[in-house]
């Protein structure tokens, strides 16, 4: 399974938190102490309420709240670093753009609802599907990226296309219907100069899973 929020709550320390969610913080820590104000004696009960307000804000802005999942701005913080950790350990990595096919139509066909229930298990079957090294993120509305460390194009297309297979054939039920889905997927790989590129290609490649058919991987080539 990949790895989720609650794994790395105890290395809390080891991310770059951007300024903005700095920021978040720091309004949630006066808010805190004006609303619940501690007798000088009791400074222990502020450190745990302001335990409790980082790690809530740290929580909400990193993930999406309907899937659960790391958000888009997650992603940014990690990918880049992910990126540059393998240029200079000169290691694997790649990376996936999973997109559902046709998702318009499930919400114009069963209603919003049931499109936020399949995402929501879509995103399950995603995370459930890579290791704990690897990295799961709901990149926009149908859209999820998985970062794979220590692992090739050719390598991260094995579990992606079980991925893709295990999609197909699910049994998605809303309501007592039943609901075929089927994603396409892009990959690359980390042999380009920027993590813009990187990224970039994925989404080329995925663009070229749309064009040929959908419902099915394609590695970014040239
Ligand atoms: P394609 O196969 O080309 O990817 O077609 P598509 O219909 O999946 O792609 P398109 O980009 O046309 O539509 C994506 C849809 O995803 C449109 C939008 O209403 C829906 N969507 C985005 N976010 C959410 C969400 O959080 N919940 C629900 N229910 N739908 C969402
Ligand atoms: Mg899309
Ligand atoms: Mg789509």
């Amino acid at each position: 399974m990949g790895e989720t929020f609650s794994d790395d709550l105890t290395n809390i320390n080891q991310f770059d938190i951007p300024d903005v969610i700095l920021d978040e913080i720091q309004k949630n820590i006066e808010e805190i102490i004006s609303n619940f104000p501690v007798p000088e004696d009791n400074k222990l009960d502020v450190i745990r309420k302001i335990n409790f307000m980082y790690s809530r804000t740290r929580y909400l802005s990193l993930t999406d709240s309907l899937t659960g999942l790391y958000n888009r701005r997650h992603l940014d913080n990690c990918i880049e670093r992910e990126f540059l950790r393998s240029k200079r350990y000169s290691s694997d990595l790649s990376a996936a753009i999973i997109d559902i096919d046709f998702f318009k139509k499930i919400n114009d066909s069963y209603g919003h609802l049931c499109g936020d229930f399949v995402l929501k298990e879509t995103a399950y079957l995603i995370l459930e599907n890579f290791r704990k090294t690897d990295l799961v993120f709901r990149y926009g509305g149908e859209e999820f990226v998985v970062i794979l460390t220590e692992t090739g194009a050719e390598n991260a297309f094995i579990p992606l296309e079980r991925l893709r297979k295990l999609i197909e054939s699910y049994p998605f039920k809303y309501n007592g219907t039943a609901i075929n889905l089927t994603v396409s997927i892009g990959i690359s790989s980390n042999n380009v100069e920027t993590v813009e590129e990187f990224l970039d290609n994925a989404d080329k490649a995925l663009y070229k899973a749309k064009q040929s058919g959908r419902n099915n991987s394609v590695i970014y080539s040239e």
